[in-house]
């Protein structure tokens, strides 16, 4: 059974995971799955999955083809969906049992597409698949936030090339969404806005940072971008929960699909992640909070200094990353 343990002297909750327990010897460098022949995800090789939880498909038989989107249970999921959920404590430490979900959304079942090059409708496809599990596992009482995210590339921790996201639905609020909602709140606190439609009025005035919009979303380099080219996608309507706009996910998938490709093109198909923030379960009306996806190209490493100081060292201006993405020919 899977654990989560909180370090009260990091402030941290970490996850325990016995599916993927390894023993000292069994650290040796994992391989990415690259052989269409042995993907999991591609089409025809559905029995390799777990039962599929949602599929897009025109017709057949669940668990068979003529699907487009399948999500599943993770192979090998960090936490565990069955079993109440137990906190317990053990002298000065707490620990809760890993209860929570592990899913993986296989946005296409061609093997060589991406998120990137795929039809504009199939991305819009994948969001609403997000969407669907996000709102699907708000009605587990066990949950306090879902945590959808996305792999790209080996070095970014992906295991098999074919493209796919992830979710994990946690017991806890994650520490960092739980600072961004404390600073956001304590902003709206004091200014009675919010900090993220604040920061969009003045980035799309300014320019400098800007990277792309279209009539519902902006993507933008933060002003204090932790790595090189971070980008920040945001609805420019005040919005907490990650959701479509007007019942339309076009305008997200098209600038989330135009800063992949500048990406690819300047930065030559790097590995990223990505992630989204949305608002914590139960307090869904936030006038402080507002969704938005973080990019990350992983183009360098962490090492010691940002381990030990929380600091992060970013040789690339948000300013000059801007440019160049927006400059990209796509
Ligand atoms: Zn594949
Ligand atoms: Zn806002």
């Amino acid at each position: 059974m899977p654990e989560l343990r909180k370090d009260y002297v990091t402030d941290t909750w970490v996850v325990f995971s016995a599916a993927r327990a390894h023993r000292p010897g069994a650290f040796k460098k994992e391989k990415l799955t690259t052989d269409p022949a042995k993907c999991p995800f591609c089409y025809g090789h559905e029995p390799m999955t777990p039962p599929e939880i949602l599929a897009y498909r025109k017709d057949g038989q669940p668990n068979g083809p003529g699907w487009w989107i399948r999500c599943v249970p993770n192979k090998f999921p960090a936490l565990q969906i069955y079993g109440d959920l137990n906190r317990m404590g053990e002298g000065i430490f707490d620990r809760i049992n890993g209860i929570g979900a592990h899913e993986v959304i296989v946005e296409t079942p061609e093997h060589f597409l991406s998120l990137s090059t795929m039809p504009l409708k199939a991305a819009e496809d994948v969001l609403w698949a997000y969407y669907m599990r996000l709102s699907d596992l708000k009605k587990d009482k066990r949950f306090k936030y879902v945590m959808i995210f996305k792999n790209e590339g080996e070095v970014a921790g992906a295991s098999l090339e074919h493209t796919h996201s992830q979710l994990i639905a946690l017991p806890v609020i994650p520490k960092l969404v739980k600072e961004e909602i404390d600073a956001s709140r304590k902003y709206f606190d004091y200014k009675e806005r919010c900090i993220f439609c604040d920061l969009i009025n003045q980035e799309l005035e300014d320019g400098r940072r800007l990277i792309y919009q279209n009539a519902g979303y902006v993507a933008l380099a933060p002003f204090a971008s932790r790595s090189p080219f971070e980008t920040w996608i945001l609805p420019k309507s005040h919005e907490p929960n990650f959701s479509p706009l007007k019942d339309d996910f076009s305008g997200f998938a098209d600038i989330l699909q135009k800063v992949l490709k500048q990406m690819d093109r300047i930065l030559d198909i790097p590995p990223y992640n990505f992630l989204i923030h949305t608002s914590v379960f139960h307090d869904e009306v936030s006038e402080y909070y507002h969704w938005h996806l973080e990019l990350l190209p992983k183009l360098t490493k962490i090492a010691g200094f940002e381990w030990g100081s929380g600091f992060y060292i970013n040789p690339t201006p948000p300013e000059e990353a801007a440019k160049y993405l927006r400059e990209a020919k796509i």
